[in-house]
């Protein structure tokens, strides 16, 4: 009850007052702007909670309003209890602790890891659901960060590898070998939200707005029928929105290297590894957002995408009619065609620049 206490007090916080505020290194990058009521929110209900690690906050509009946030909020919470590898009872859990044994899984299990294995493919190794056991060696899950000693990197680095996964679809089952482990952090929560607006919608609800700590899922449009403006911060100071983005009826998920990191001998560590080297991946992107229909895809490829860099996330993108908006270290925006007439930047004083 504390913890709901809290995350309530948070929300209206983060809402209220501190646009892409950083609290402790968890970062929600993106948030909907429109929240001083430019439209009509006397049939608003909202709902805070905390689930998957993160404050997360449902609003939605009309008849049923209630009823839907309340079960949306319930099914994340559900999904939580599933797929959350610090929980022992997850079937995550058991499968990671079952070697050579093939488990049955839920059909939102087998969604994520099918998702997970295609995209996998798709990026060369990018996105890998295997990278628990180098997470692990960060101190990412536990919070007791540290920067590993080389040895460890490279003798976990022999674990990473998702063709060591075994997806039976037609049993319902998955079977990994020993020392195998699979975290879904870069792919459930935008899979909650996915999960979360389906049920929304079936409720009847034609205009709501979930918030998964930055995982911004849309539901229809606002009430007035005009699209929703999602802000993204700055990725070098996330208590300032960078730039904004029109949408209706999408998920905006953005992953960057300020969400979750820590410091050690004055150089930053983040969260994102690549799972070729081990190490957070550096290539030069501050932040990737992705603007898709598939709030799973989203979240899996604004990930996938930090990992490959630049230049591979815009052929990724190309060649799978994916559409992005990258931000780099040298203060470039690159936005993909399907987002430029939707797209504009907020802070003409930060520096950053719309790349040609
Ligand atoms: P967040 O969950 O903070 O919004 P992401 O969606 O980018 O950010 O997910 C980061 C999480 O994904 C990490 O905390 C870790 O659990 C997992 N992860 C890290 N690197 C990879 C990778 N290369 N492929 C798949 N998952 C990853
Ligand atoms: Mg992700």
């Amino acid at each position: 009850m504390k913890k709901r206490i809290l995350a309530l007090i948070m929300v209206t916080l983060f809402f209220n007052l501190t646009a892409c505020n950083n609290s402790n290194g968890k970062t929600s990058s993106v948030y909907e702007i429109s929240l001083s009521s430019d439209y009509d929110n006397s049939n608003e209900k909202s709902l805070s909670f905390f689930a998957m690690d993160t404050y997360m906050n449902f609003k939605a509009y009309g008849e049923n309003a209630k009823t839907a946030v309340n079960e949306a909020s319930a099914l994340v919470e559900d999904l939580e209890n599933k797929l959350s590898v610090t929980n022992p009872e997850s079937e995550i859990s058991k499968i990671n602790s079952s070697a050579n044994n093939a488990i049955k899984i839920s059909e939102d299990t087998l969604a994520l890891i099918s998702t997970a294995l295609d995209v996998n493919k798709k990026s060369g190794g990018a996105f890998d659901i295997t990278i628990y056991p180098i997470v692990k060696l960060w101190g990412f899950t536990t919070g007791k960060y540290e920067v590993p000693n080389k040895e460890e990197i490279l003798k976990n680095l022999e674990y990473v590898d998702s063709s060591n996964i075994t997806l039976n679809e037609k049993e319902g089952t998955v079977t990994v070998p020993q020392n195998i482990e699979i975290d879904l952090g870069g792919i459930a929560k935008g899979y909650a939200g996915k999960k979360a607006a389906e049920k929304i919608r079936s409720m009847g609800i034609e205009s709501a707005l979930l918030n998964l700590g930055g995982n911004i899922q849309t539901i229809g449009s606002k009430p007035d029928g005009s699209a929703w403006g999602v802000s993204i911060c700055n990725p070098e100071d996330s208590s300032k929105q960078l730039c904004r983005i029109e949408v209706v009826d999408k998920a905006v998920v953005t992953s960057g290297g300020y969400q979750r990191y820590f410091e050690e001998n004055g150089k930053s560590y983040h969260h994102i590894i690549d799972p070729k080297s081990g190490y957070p991946a550096e290539n030069g992107l501050l932040s990737v957002t992705i603007v898709d229909e598939d709030g799973m895809l989203c979240d899996a490829l604004s990930t996938t995408l930090f990992v490959l860099g630049k230049d591979k996330a815009l052929e990724y993108c190309e060649k799978y009619g994916i559409e992005a908006i990258l931000m780099t270290d040298d203060k470039k925006i690159y936005v993909t065609d399907g987002l430029k007439e939707s797209f504009s930047i907020i802070d003409q004083t930060s520096g950053y620049f719309l790349a040609e």
